[in-house]
């Protein structure tokens, strides 16, 4: 039977823990998240009906900082997969050396069958259910799947309202307007990029000679798509949750994006060709980045995949048994927790700036963030090779380590 989301965390996070010689206690506590809440809470539809929502927020690890991590708004969010997406932000923000422990929140709802006025309700009633662990320096959410910066700022208002005065720090990925920070919204996609370009160089591929293929085409596949592109690539194969279209000229990226703007879909897109999701991940590109869900590279897909390099746009894309595969056939493998690390890089910045009311300017931003993103490669590429171990298997050692560490330096209360 298919491992659920947590059982993969868990089963990455053993693996480190074995590799390391981790003391035996060090791992029951961090194998494990530290708080979690469940809220069913009540939503007045458009219609005048009442529904109840079911709503999470897990804390992983608080140890070298407040909970950071995403809020997920999907009809199969389920404490499980929030659960993962907690212990796997612990890591990124470990990985990448930003103060904070890992979270992740989510409600199990379709955003896209609800109206604005609903979607509205939904935010304000979740954030007042969860605030009793929200807050600026204790836990601070950020966008994730189906959820955007109108979602942010609903909810930095919710919080605000109750304090009577405004704490735009509360959140990250607000609107500008409201205390956002320039380039948060490019930045998980701007962080893939950095991190595809450095790993085709590894490889010896100029990047006008490579073609991406990107699953998902949401703020992390989209923007991921549209810096790759301006970097020389070609991008060849795209999708959503309707399906998936392959043009071996490659894509517009911005007309496609004027298309799903109108359309709602990658799907139709003139001169494409519609193939199926197996396809997509299968096609002949060098480049696949999984931007959508998790676990959709399964050993099966694995060994049919004829990429040279596959990118973790998304959290969790690639089962452990496919991950051997990938490496069994030589298919280099960036981790989620180094290649999209470069959202939760720019919720620090922005963060910071809403704590100290001084914002920076975007081009100061996006350096810094790809000075970090390149740095962080760098790292764990070396250990990788010196170790002969994968990127993966590196970036797990060093996160787990720095995790540890301050755990054992701050010793256990009482
Ligand atoms: P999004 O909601 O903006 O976009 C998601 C995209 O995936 C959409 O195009 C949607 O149609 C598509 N999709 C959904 N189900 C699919 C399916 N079964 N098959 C193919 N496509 C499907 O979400 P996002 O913010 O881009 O997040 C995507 C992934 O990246 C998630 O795993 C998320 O956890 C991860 N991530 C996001 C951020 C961020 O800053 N937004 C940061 C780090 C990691």
């Amino acid at each position: 039977m298919a491992l659920t989301a947590f059982e993969v965390a868990q089963r990455q996070f053993d693996e480190a823990a074995e590799a390391m010689g981790l003391d035996p206690a060090m791992r029951e506590v961090l194998r494990v998240p530290q708080r979690e809440l469940i809220v069913n809470f009540p939503v007045r539809m458009d219609n005048g009906t009442v529904r109840v929502f079911t709503g999470f927020r897990v804390q992983h690890n608080i140890t070298r900082g407040p909970a950071k991590g995403g809020l997920r708004y999907h009809p199969a969010v389920n404490l499980d997969e929030v659960k993962a997406l907690a212990m796997w932000m612990s890591w990124k923000t470990a990985l990448m050396g930003i103060p904070f422990g890992g979270a992740k929140g989510g409600v199990v709802c379709d955003p896209h069958s609800l109206s604005q006025l609903e979607l509205e309700h939904l935010t304000r009633r979740f954030a007042t259910e969860i605030s009793l662990l929200v807050g600026s320096h204790s836990d601070i959410p950020a966008p994730d799947l189906g959820t955007n910066a109108q979602t942010m700022a609903w909810f930095m208002d919710t919080v605000s309202m109750h304090q009577g005065y405004s704490m735009p720090a509360v959140i990250t990925g607000k609107p500008i307007s409201v205390g956002g920070s320039q380039g948060r919204a490019e930045a998980t996609g701007r962080g893939v990029a950095t991190v595809t370009l450095k790993a085709l160089s590894q490889l010896g591929v100029d990047p006008s000679d490579a073609t991406v293929a990107v699953q998902g085409f949401g703020n992390v596949g989209s923007i991921s798509a549209l810096l790759l592109e301006r970097a020389g690539c070609r991008i060849v194969g795209i999708s959503d949750v309707h399906g998936a279209c392959w043009n071996p000229a490659g894509f517009n990226v911005a007309s496609v994006l004027d298309h799903i703007h109108t359309s709602g879909s990658v799907l139709g897109y003139p001169g494409a060709a519609e193939i199926s999701n197996e396809d997509l991940l299968t096609g002949d590109a060098t480049v696949l980045v999984p931007a959508a869900l998790e676990g959709q590279i399964t050993p099966e897909v694995a060994e049919r995949m004829r990429c040279r390099l596959v990118v973790e746009g998304a959290n969790g894309p690639t089962t452990p048994d496919a991950d051997t595969v990938l490496r069994d056939r030589g298919i280099m493998l960036v981790p989620d927790i180094l290649a999209n690390a470069g959202g939760v890089v720019v919720s620090y910045f922005e963060w910071v700036q809403d704590l100290q009311a001084f914002f920076w300017e975007e081009a100061d931003i996006n350096r810094r963030l790809e000075t970090l993103m390149r740095r962080a490669y760098d790292t764990i590429q070396g250990v990788a090779e010196a170790r002969g171990i994968t990127l993966r298997q590196s970036a797990y050692s060093l996160a787990v380590d720095k995790v540890a560490r301050a755990t054992l330096v701050r010793g256990i209360y009482p």
